[in-house]
C-alpha cells in the first residue's frame, strides 16, 4: 500500500496495533455490511479520512489515531472502498458499475432468505 516513511512507521507501532484491535473489539461487524442488514465480520480498519491525505507527520499522526475516524470493515468492503476513493478514471468507474450490476444479480440469484 503507502510507501511514506512515517505511515510504515505508523502502521507498524504498537499504538496502532491497540488503537485497531480495540476499535475491532468496539465494531466487530463490518460498518458498510451492517447498513445493509447483512452481518460480516470486520477484519480490518479503514481510516474514513486517508491518513496520507494531508502531507506532514503530524497531520498523519493526529488521522492515524483518531478513534472517531476509524471504520471497522470486512475486507471486501474495504477493497471497494480503496477502488472508489482512488479510482476516478472513466474505464474504472463503468468497472464498479460492473461490478455493482454483478453483485446484485449474483444476490437476486444467491436468494437470500
Ligand atoms: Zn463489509
Ligand atoms: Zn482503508
Amino acid at each position: 500500500m503507502s510507501r511514506n516513511p512515517h505511515y510504515i512507521k505508523m502502521i507498524n507501532s504498537s499504538r496502532w496495533r491497540l488503537l485497531r484491535a480495540k476499535k475491532l473489539r468496539s465494531s466487530p461487524i463490518c460498518e458498510v455490511c451492517e447498513a445493509n442488514g447483512l452481518s460480516t465480520l470486520a477484519t480490518e480498519v479503514h481510516h474514513k479520512t486517508p491518513v496520507e491525505s494531508v502531507a506532514h507527520e503530524l497531520g498523519m499522526r493526529q488521522l492515524m489515531f483518531d478513534y472517531s475516524n476509524l471504520q471497522s470493515l470486512c475486507h471486501a468492503c474495504h477493497s471497494e472502498m480503496h477502488r472508489r476513493a482512488f479510482s476516478h478514471s472513466k474505464e474504472s468507474i463503468q468497472a464498479n458499475n460492473k461490478r455493482a450490476t454483478q453483485r446484485f444479480v449474483d444476490n437476486f440469484l444467491n436468494g437470500e432468505e
